[in-house]
């Protein structure tokens, strides 16, 4: 792969242990769509914090578009799917979360309260301090902009900073940080498809959208016995059906070469589907008028989500309410589905080279995020940034 002169300089850096180089290198957004390295003064760790030497930073869809807005205030450090091994730990981060130096782990990105109701769920998602769009004060991992000391919040950086409240998971061994890094996505699958979709033995789900989500969520389903697994996607989308198909879904549907809702009548001998999960971007309404229509006569979930949908004009709430749908919103992960995710990758049930098909450098940050909207490398399914490389 082609390296700018900018990351083989950097190479040099990996000699470095923390304690010789006291700064952090980041791929800084500095404005829409606009990316510049800067170095960070490594904090002074207080006993309850620890640093986190990033290894893999997944880049996802959400990325994509958060790239492209403007900043809400300072410039920040994006990467919000990390994992990393421990380089220093205070005595009282270590004493009361059980983690030491040279840990590998994966970090969520939320950071809760860690005394409200959700959190002794481990529903950090829930947590009102996670409110990042909300509250100018929460802070979110990818997120939060470098005016909040000690500005190392995000994992497009050779360092990340850890406070007490930080929620890390021990990657199971024989597990790459590499494909670690599909813990985000793959807990999404386990939680949008079986947690809240309901999906199990016997279950007929209709997946939409084939990237590393709607992949992740065909994995999920197929352990959990699903016995009919359908996937869309649009023609662009061939590869990744392809790949849809070796994961084990059952029936692919290119949405622009056939008719998806005739299809999928015909699949189930006109039955319709138990479940249907919302993969897509930028579908427009389409993805949840096929949802409702290929939804299973009466008392089907349907697990949806907004991106770039923020209104609905039309919305055919009564053919929803007549067919008994449950609507649910597919909404990042739980603690448990995170821990379930890191066990499934580490089954070795399923090729996980199929998914982690691109990794870059922090200089190419720019383009690891286009790419995996479509506009950068061909073929992007999970995208790695390796701060280190
Ligand atoms: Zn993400
Ligand atoms: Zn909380």
């Amino acid at each position: 792969m082609d390296r700018c002169p900018l990351t083989r300089k950097r190479r040099v850096n990996t000699m470095l242990n923390v304690a010789d180089s006291g700064k952090s290198l980041a791929a800084l957004k500095v404005g829409a769509s606009t990316t510049e390295l800067r170095e960070f003064d490594l904090p002074d760790l207080p006993p309850d914090a620890a640093l986190l030497k990033v290894d893999v930073a997944g880049v996802c869809g959400t990325d994509v578009s958060q790239y492209k807005l403007p900043l809400r205030g300072a410039p920040l450090i994006m990467g919000h799917e990390n994992v990393g091994t421990l380089a220093k730990v205070g005595r009282l981060f270590a004493e009361r979360k059980g983690f030491k130096e040279g840990d590998l782990v994966f970090l969520e990105h939320y950071l809760p309260c860690g005394h409200c109701e959700w959190d002794h769920m481990g529903e950090y998602r829930h947590c009102a301090a996670t409110e990042w769009f909300y509250d100018p004060k929460a802070i979110r991992y990818g997120y939060t902009a470098i005016d909040t000391v000690p500005s190392l919040w995000g994992g497009f950086s050779h360092y990340v900073y850890l406070p007490l409240n930080a929620v890390l998971h021990r990657v199971p061994d024989g597990l790459s940080a590499e494909e670690a890094g599909i813990a985000t996505p793959m807990s999404n699958g386990i939680q949008w498809t079986l947690l809240d979709g309901g999906v199990g033995f016997g279950s007929t789900v209709l997946i939409q959208g084939p990237g590393q989500q709607g992949l992740c969520c065909v994995m999920a389903a197929k352990s959990a016995g699903a016995t009919t697994i359908i996937i869309t996607g649009t023609s662009k989308d061939a590869r990744r059906l392809e790949v849809a198909s070796m994961l084990g879904a059952d029936v692919v549907i290119d949405v622009q070469r056939e008719n998806a809702l005739e299809r999928i009548q015909q699949i189930t001998s006109g039955r319709g589907v138990d479940v249907t999960v919302d993969c897509t971007s930028g579908g427009g309404p389409g993805p949840m008028m096929l949802a409702i229509e290929s939804a299973k006569r009466r008392a089907a979930t349907l697990v949806v989500q907004g991106e770039g949908n923020a209104t609905f004009p039309d919305f055919p709430i009564g053919r929803l309410t007549r067919k008994g749908i449950t609507l649910k919103s597919a909404r990042g992960h739980s603690y448990r589905a995170v821990e379930l995710g890191l066990q499934l990758l580490a089954s070795r049930r399923f090729p996980l080279d199929l998914l982690t098909t691109h990794r870059f450098g922090l200089a190419e940050v720019d383009y690891a995020i286009k790419s995996v909207g479509g506009e950068g490398a061909a073929g992007a399914i999970h995208v790695s940034v390796m701060p280190w490389l």
